[in-house]
């Protein structure tokens, strides 16, 4: 029996738990185990706050063409939902999406534009609508259709097509990694703790990147909107409501809401688009991505065991979720092969 554990249930967690037990049980190895060991679960991860827009943000000095192939295999992996009964279950939808930038030197989406359906740069007259009554104007801007997937449905959605595959859940918090690794009955630990890296592992490369977000009643909007600059606002639609953003503050922890950002958000997302003045307010939320220099995937031999790490996803868990698991079935499958795990 390979005993298989999957410390951490955000969407990372989650994502490598169920792409490691659907593959042995696919090609009929029967004989592997797969734990989901995390303190927290839906609704209380990282990523059950945010909008799930695909669109590869804020991921430090990570290599491009690993964020293409993994932003590339969840793109297909939502298609596929989408193209099945359960896109309503899973909160997975089809939107058309614009990037507006100010930037004269960016072209938006260059290394990703190949990926989304129907990208085309935005003619000067749309940007001249975009522009009025701005003090500061758009240079540039992408409109593309592409999918959200809002984390708050697809980790149930995942959870439970990984339960109902025999997959195990275990609340724990694991205080010391070492000990774990050493001491637990398994063979396999793979590390998707997220932003709990940094204190699991002492690794000074990590850092919050805090995300403040305000929920919306408007039914009516069905295009999400991003200004790519710095100071930037996004508008982007989920099922049952608007997700307005947003900042993204490098080595702030703080989770309270802030009303300064609350005014900056509501503001800046008017003045993108006016007719939000008539809507209803829902809450506001505050989340911390789990920056770092690069993502971290790799996997180290611990004697007999294998310890696969798979954090630090910034502002694109979402978005990278089911290419960084296929990677992480991958190292797995290559340490079996070597040594007969
Ligand atoms: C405001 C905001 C908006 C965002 N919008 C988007 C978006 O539109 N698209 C997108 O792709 N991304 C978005 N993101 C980023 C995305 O949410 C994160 O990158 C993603 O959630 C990270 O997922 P994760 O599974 O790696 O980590 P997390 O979701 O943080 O999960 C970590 C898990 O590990 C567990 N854990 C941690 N330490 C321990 C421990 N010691 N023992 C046991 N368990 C532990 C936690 O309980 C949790 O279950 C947004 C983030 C924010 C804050």
């Amino acid at each position: 029996m390979l005993r298989v554990a999957v410390i951490g249930a955000g969407v990372n967690g989650v994502a490598c738990a169920i792409k490691i037990l659907e593959h042995y049980q696919d090609e009929k190895k029967t004989n592997v185990q797969v734990t989901i060991i995390s303190d927290e679960f839906t609704p209380n991860t990282t990523g059950d706050g945010s909008a799930g827009l695909w669109g590869p943000y804020l991921l430090g000095g990570t290599d491009e063409s690993k964020v293409h192939k993994w932003s590339r295999d969840m793109h297909l992996f939502l298609e596929k939902i989408w193209l099945s009964e359960d896109a309503g279950e899973a909160g997975v939808c089809l939107i058309p999406c614009v990037r507006l930038s100010t930037d004269p030197n960016a072209s938006v989406g260059e290394f990703w534009r190949d990926i989304v359906y129907g990208a085309v740069d935005l003619t000067a007259e749309q940007l001249t609508a975009y522009n009025k009554n701005r003090d500061i104007k758009f240079t540039s801007g992408l409109s593309f259709v592409t999918y959200t997937s809002e984390p708050v449905k697809l980790l149930p959605y995942l959870t439970k097509r990984f339960v109902r595959r025999g997959g195990r859940i275990e609340q724990q918090k694991v205080t010391d990694l070492e000990t774990f690794v050493r001491d637990s009955p398994y063979d396999v630990i793979v590390n998707c703790t997220g932003l709990g890296s940094r204190q699991l592992l002492n690794d000074d490369s990590m850092y919050a990147v805090r995300g403040q977000v305000t929920r919306i009643k408007a039914n009516w909007v069905f295009t999400a909107i991003l200004d790519e600059s710095d100071v930037g606002n996004y508008i982007i639609p989920n099922t049952e409501s608007v997700v307005l953003g947003g900042t993204h503050q490098v080595k702030d922890y703080s989770t309270k809401v802030c009303e300064t950002d609350k005014r900056f958000i509501i503001d800046g997302c008017r003045s993108l688009m006016p007719a939000l003045e008539h809507t209803q307010h829902l809450f506001d939320w505050v989340g911390l991505r789990p920056g770092r220099d690069q993502l971290r995937l790799e996997s180290e031999r611990r004697g007999r065991k294998l310890l696969i790490h798979n954090y630090g996803h910034g502002g694109s868990g979402v978005t990278l979720a089911w290419g960084c698991a296929d990677d992480v079935l991958s190292l797995l499958v290559a340490a079996q092969i070597k040594s007969h795990l």
